[in-house]
């Protein structure tokens, strides 16, 4: 099966279970594991932020930082798609007790001036606007990248209203790769900010969510309410800190093989391919007669998966495990599907 489903199905690589397995640990709960304490140093210093805190996965980190910045009844804004909102199991409102204030925009990002009109004056009557999170990239946007000036504006108007912002790098490095823009660039714009290590990084578990000291003081709090303290951590944290050393720069191929995949797919007519900037091709389906649902069912038929967006749309998506050869495959059995054959 070629699982194009997501960049979440990635397994460890040899090497990387040799460093998950070789890890030098300790309790993770007392900061006394070495390997934990060794990732939390480089994804500070990548960061540029003060301090850092190991959680188990990405949504601990944004339900942590909303925890972190909200208090029930407040008010977050995020784009409509956010995966905050929509894949969190209702989290923002079930943990911090805040409401959701959501955002139009293409591909997943927002204009500012939208930003501008969502921020409400204070008032008694209404509820406090105080956190405003971005994706980078943005997930169901399609793994578009945020221009850096956008997200300048974005964070300076939050800030002038007093408002925190959150920055979801749950594939900032995939930004930071395609951009130039470094990490701790992004990073300087926001109170708190998340890298995932599951997604292109290819680890199988494990997430940094960072900010000031004070503010990851109190991570910790919440990191142990909701069961997030670990033991041994460090065998998670060895394939994360192997993920950096050297799962980054090759996120560069991901990129090269969606666009790959995007130009090859785009041969058929009735496809119509979504722009690539990273590493997730959108694919509409709807010129095939066929409904997402059912043209993913005759791909799984033929061993690719894809995963199903909208009633016409297909998301694809490139990591580590996917190279050029799976890609002219999985497009030649997509363009197959697409003309009835
Ligand atoms: C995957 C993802 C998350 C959540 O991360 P998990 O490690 O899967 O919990 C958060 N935000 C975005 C944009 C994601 O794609």
């Amino acid at each position: 099966m070629i699982d194009l489903y997501s960049d979440t199905k990635s397994r460890p690589t040899e090497a990387m279970r040799k460093a998950i397995a070789g890890a030098v640990v300790g309790d993770e709960q007392q900061n006394e594991d070495p390997t934990v304490a060794k990732l939390l140093e480089r994804v500070v210093a990548l960061l540029g932020k003060e301090a850092a805190v190991f959680l188990p996965s990405g949504t601990m980190a944004n339900e942590i930082a909303v925890l972190l910045h909200c208090r029930p009844g407040d008010e977050v804004i995020a784009h409509r798609d956010a995966h905050v909102f929509n894949f969190e199991g209702g989290a923002v409102a079930a943990l911090a007790g805040a409401m959701i204030r959501p955002l139009d925009g293409a591909a997943g990002m927002f204009e500012v001036e939208s930003l501008a009109a969502a921020i409400r004056p204070r008032a008694r009557l209404t509820p406090k606007s105080r956190l405003v999170s971005i994706e980078q990239t943005t997930n169901l946007g399609g793994g578009a990248v945020w221009p850096l000036a956008r997200i300048e504006a974005v964070a300076g108007l939050a800030r002038e209203h007093g408002l925190a912002a959150h920055l979801d790098g749950a594939r900032l490095m995939n930004a930071v790769v395609a951009t130039g823009v470094s990490a701790a660039r992004h990073a300087a714009l926001f109170d708190t900010v998340f890298l995932d290590f599951t997604k292109g990084l290819g680890a199988p578990f494990g997430a940094v969510l960072a900010g000031s000291a004070d503010l990851i003081a109190e991570a910790w709090e919440w990191k142990q309410r909701l069961g997030g303290s670990m033991r041994q951590a460090g065998m998670m944290a060895g394939g994360c800190l192997h993920a950096l050393d050297h799962h980054v720069e090759r996120l560069a191929d991901d990129h090269a093989n969606a666009r790959l995949l995007a130009e090859l797919v785009g041969e058929a007519a009735t496809l119509s391919v979504g722009r690539v900037e990273t590493n997730m091709v959108y694919v509409n389906v709807e010129a095939t007669g066929l409904s997402a649902a059912e043209f993913n069912r005759r791909l799984i038929e033929r061993g690719v998966r894809a995963c199903v967006i909208g009633p016409a749309r297909l998301r694809m998506v490139t990591y580590l495990d996917i190279g050029a050869d799976e890609v002219r495959r999985a497009a030649r059995i997509t363009n197959d599907v697409a003309s009835g054959r």
